[in-house]
């Protein structure tokens, strides 16, 4: 087995460790919720770990940026007003400004920091968030935040870290009935939900909780090589659509990097030993 020789960082997660060559540290600081990481890599530009895990490069960040954002965006007839809880490299909010028809945006990350590495070291993922008058920046916990909406959103991203102090409420009951009640009666939910590789239990979890709560709900994949297996789950839930079904004729958005119209409705098509999984 060839020796780690040069630069690199490595995320342990598990049995496992994901190792990448860096030319060199850019940022390492404990900011008031969690160690922040910034490593200058020499495959996959920037890429940002939050308490030792990976979040974020610039080489992959599309993948799972159009697939959170995409998928419920283009499920909804008419999207309007969104709710981002997390995503503070901005990359979820920055795809959801592409579809016109959203006149705002509520952008709850909890961090500060978060944000102000990336417009540091990651200026392609805030490009023009600052300049756009939807999105509103409000830096607060996102578990607080929705329970006081009531009725208000048409979609909601849940674009968090790992289930941990600051995170571990956004995979739970009382946080998703709160979701349920911030939304428009035809509204629709969506969050990061995990690894099927490692966490399939935190995903039949998630799962199950949102079918007790949304009238439907479903599970898509998405590949995105920086995270432990590569495999990435989403969760989504609905009051009223299908989320497997493109319905929004009004984004015309001509280009993405990752996702298409096909793979929306492909990417809920899961392998056995998922389906089994979330059973
Ligand atoms: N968007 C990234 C990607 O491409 O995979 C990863 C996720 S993003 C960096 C996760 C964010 O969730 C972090 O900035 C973290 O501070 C934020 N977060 C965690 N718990 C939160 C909470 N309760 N409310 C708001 N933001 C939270």
């Amino acid at each position: 087995m060839a020796a780690l020789k040069g630069k690199w960082c490595t995320e342990t997660y598990r049995d496992t460790a994901l190792s990448f060559r860096i030319k060199k540290k850019l940022y390492a600081k404990k900011s008031g919720f969690q160690m922040v990481e910034v490593y200058e890599t020499e495959k996959h530009g920037n890429l940002m770990a939050l308490d030792g895990c990976y979040m974020v490069s610039e080489a992959e960040e599309f993948v799972y940026h159009d697939m959170l954002a995409h998928v419920p965006l283009f499920a909804h007839p008419n999207p309007r007003n969104v709710l981002v809880i997390g995503g503070g490299d901005g990359g979820t909010v920055r795809e959801v400004m592409r579809h016109k028809g959203v006149t705002n945006i509520d952008f709850v990350e909890i961090d500060p920091d978060v944000y102000e590495v990336s417009k540091r070291y990651f200026p392609a993922l805030v490009k023009g968030l600052e300049a756009d008058k939807r999105v509103k920046f409000k830096f607060g916990d996102g578990i607080k935040f929705v329970k006081a909406a009531r009725s208000e959103y048409d979609v909601i991203l849940i674009d968090g870290t790992d289930p941990s102090e600051i995170a571990g409420g956004l995979f739970g009951a009382e946080f998703f009935k709160d979701v349920h009640r911030a939304l428009k009666p035809d509204g629709i939910m969506c969050m990061q939900s995990e690894d099927p590789w490692y966490d399939l239990d935190i995903i039949k979890g998630v799962q199950t909780r949102l079918k007790k709560i949304f009238k439907k709900a479903g599970l898509y994949l998405a590949y995105i090589p920086i995270y432990p297996s590569g495999m990435w789950s989403f969760s989504i839930a609905s009051k009223r659509y299908a989320p497997s079904e493109t319905r929004n004729k009004k984004s015309k958005i001509k280009k993405f990097r990752y996702y298409t119209p096909a793979l929306h409705k492909a990417a809920f098509e899961l392998p056995q030993f998922v389906k089994d999984g979330i059973k």
